[in-house]
Parts: C-alpha cells; structure tokens; sequence
C-alpha cells in the first residue's frame, strides 16, 4: 500500500469512518465491526475516523474494544474531535480530550480535529481558545497533527486558515455532485486549502449513500464502463484530486467494505471516459429534484427535537419516492414514524435548523413531505 503523499503514516487513500456502524439491538455490532476492522487493515489502510456524537459515544467505546484493545498502536491511525456540545469554557477541554482517548483506549490521537467549524461555532472555539488548547495538548504529545473539519462557505474557510496556520489538515464535504453545487461550493471550498497548502480529508463521498442508490439512468451510464459499482465511481472521483490526502467512507457492513476495498487497493484517478460518464450522471441527478440531506443526523442527536421527528429518514424516503415513485414509499414512511412524530407535527421551533451542516430548511421540507405522504 502506498504511503500518504503529505502524511507518510497514512497507507492509501481510503480512510474508514466510523461514524455508521453495523449496529444490532441498538448497540455496535462487535463481531461485524471486528470483521470489518480485520479485512480493513490486510488490506493496507489503517486510517479510523471518530468523534463523540457519532453512535451517542458507542463510535469511540467501539473503537476502544474492536480495534484499540486488539490490534497493536502502530498498525493503525486515529482521527477524534472537539464538537461543539460538549464544552462551555476552555477548561472543559482538556478533561474531555482526556476522556476521549479513555473510551478509545489509545494514549494519542494521531489527528483531532475542531469538529463541524462553521461562522457560528468557529465564534464559540475561538472565545475558548480551543485551538490553542488543542496546540498545548499536541505539544503534550496527546495529538499528533491538528486539523479542522468544515462546513460553510470559501470564505469562512479562507479566514479560519488565515487565523490559524498551525492548521495541519482540513475535512471537507466533497463528492460529484456537491462540486458545483451552490449551496455546499465543494469545488471552491476545495481551492482555499489548495490556496493556503493543507491536505484534504474528504467525507461524504458518496453523499451519504444518494450516490449509490442512482436513478437507473445513471446507474446505467456507470455500469456501461467496465463494471464497479456506484459507489467505487464516487470514492474514486474524490480521490483523484491531487490535494486529498483520504477519503473517507462511512461503511456498515463488510459487503461496503470489500466494494471500498476493491476500488481503492490499486487506486487509479478516474480516466477521461470515465470522468465524463460522472458528469452525465450530475445531469441525470439535477433532472430529479431531491432534497440535498447527507443523513448526519447532526438534527436528530444534537437539537433533541422536541416533537421525535426521524428527520433524516423522512427525507430520504422522499428523496427515494421522487427517484423510484416507489408503490412500497407511503408503507416505509408509516413504518419510520411509528413511534415518531410525523412531518406534519412540526412545531417550527427551527432548534434543528441551528445544527444543519447543510443548512437545510428542514421545516419547510417537512412541510413538502407531509404533502407527499400525509395528503
Ligand atoms: S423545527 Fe420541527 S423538526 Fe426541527 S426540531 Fe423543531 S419540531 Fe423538530
Ligand atoms: S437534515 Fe441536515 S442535520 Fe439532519 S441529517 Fe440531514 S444534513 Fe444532517
């Protein structure tokens, strides 16, 4: 496996997020996720992603007993973050940078990065210093490498760096579609850190799996190449951009895991032809309107909606019927709010709005699903 162009710890360019992990009973699935692990590294990646919101915390304990405990410090790389809930003032830091690698049952983090900086966090890191907080604890040799991962707008991105070139490494939302996009400016975000020389992390690659359940249209246009699936086309586009330093797939299971493994092992940039075939799927996608979430569940975990809407799982119902027109769409969306609020009981508090990375108008679109299926 090749070393990292900018990192030379790292192995390939596939990193694995464990930010969606085979569950059972609501818990991780350990034997899966050990599995998952095992095929991972003898294949020649050693790049783990984690943070504390992932899974409610059972990401980072998971992680402390599959991989961590079982498999030698030297053998793989990890990655934690601050989020933003989870401090007030610039002593809460520390202790909980602390209790991180406790659950993750390691010494060090090889990467942590000042998690989700957008204009309105980015105000809260700076009033308590976590970015230098963060540099004490890497010259405490408890972080080796300190980065940012982002989402807003090129210029937000432009003067976080700009305030703080000891940034080492920045994660960045990147994927086919989102290129060009409007809203999410991957492209544009992507040329500031080429502009202020910082390797990218990519996520969302395949968009939180929008790029692999294509229309069949599109799906059609990928598999007239030479075979690989949907999604080993997305990882590919975004790892073919010089700047990426990793790309990181949130994988479930150890079929994803082996399509990953497959398509990234002996990476080769996307040719010509097929650099064209994704093009003609962009256009394919931008006939079908769908509503742009990446099922972070950053809505969900962190606003406490007060009325338990499955916020993500209602737009991706809606997202499949407008894709599909699926018959089975209206039995799916009975079956994810029982027990749940329906999109019409929104009250519009907006509390998930505030925590949006894609900043979503989550209750005008829940407006529109509830017209769809609540006529
Ligand atoms: S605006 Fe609606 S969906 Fe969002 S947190 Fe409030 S009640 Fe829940
Ligand atoms: S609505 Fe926004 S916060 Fe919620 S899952 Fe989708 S992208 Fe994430």
């Amino acid at each position: 496996m090749t070393q990292g162009t900018f990192f030379p710890e790292m192995r390939g360019k596939l990193g694995f997020g464990c930010m969606r992990l085979p569950m059972k009973g609501g818990e991780v699935n350990y034997d899966e996720f050990t599995r998952m692990i095992d095929a991972f590294l003898a294949a020649g990646f050693n790049y783990f992603d984690t943070a504390h919101c992932y899974l409610d915390g059972k990401s980072e304990t998971a992680i402390g007993d599959c991989l961590s405990a079982r498999i030698d410090r030297s053998r793989f790389l990890l990655t934690n973050k601050l989020t933003e809930p989870y401090f007030d003032r610039q002593e809460d830091i520390r202790p909980f940078v602390l209790q991180q690698l406790a659950w993750c049952k390691v010494d060090y983090f090889d990467f942590y990065l000042m998690h989700a900086q957008n204009r309105n966090n980015y105000k809260k890191f700076q009033r308590c210093h976590a970015y230098e907080t963060a540099l004490a604890l890497k010259q405490e040799g408890l972080i080796r490498h300190l980065g940012i991962s982002f989402h807003d707008s090129p210029e937000v991105l432009d003067n976080i760096l700009t305030d703080h070139p000891e940034i080492e490494i920045v994660q960045i939302q990147f994927n086919y579609v989102d290129y060009e996009d409007a809203r999410v400016q991957s492209r544009a975000v992507y040329e500031v850190c080429e502009r202020h020389h910082k390797p990218v992390l990519v996520m969302e690659p395949v968009k939180g799996g929008s790029l692999v359940n294509l229309p069949p249209k599109a799906t059609e246009l990928l598999q007239s190449l030479h075979g690989g699936s949907n999604a080993s086309y997305a990882v590919r586009y975004a790892a073919s951009f010089p700047q990426m330093a990793m790309v990181l797939s949130g994988m479930s299971n150890l079929e994803q895991m082996e399509d990953n493994i497959s398509s990234m092992r002996d990476f080769q940039p996307l040719n010509p032809q097929e650099m064209t075939a994704v093009q003609q799927v962009v256009a394919v996608l931008k006939q079908v309107e769908q509503i742009p979430c990446t099922a972070c569940h950053y809505c969900v975990e962190e606003s406490h909606c007060p009325k338990n809407i499955p916020i993500p799982e209602l737009f991706a119902v809606k997202n499949q019927y407008e894709l599909y027109h699926s018959p089975y769409a209206s039995q799916s969306y009975a079956d994810l709010t029982h027990g749940h609020g329906l999109a019409s009981d929104c009250i519009r508090c907006g509390k998930c709005e505030q925590v949006c990375p894609q900043h979503l108008p989550i209750r005008n679109l829940l407006r529109q699903v509830a017209d769809v299926f609540e006529p």
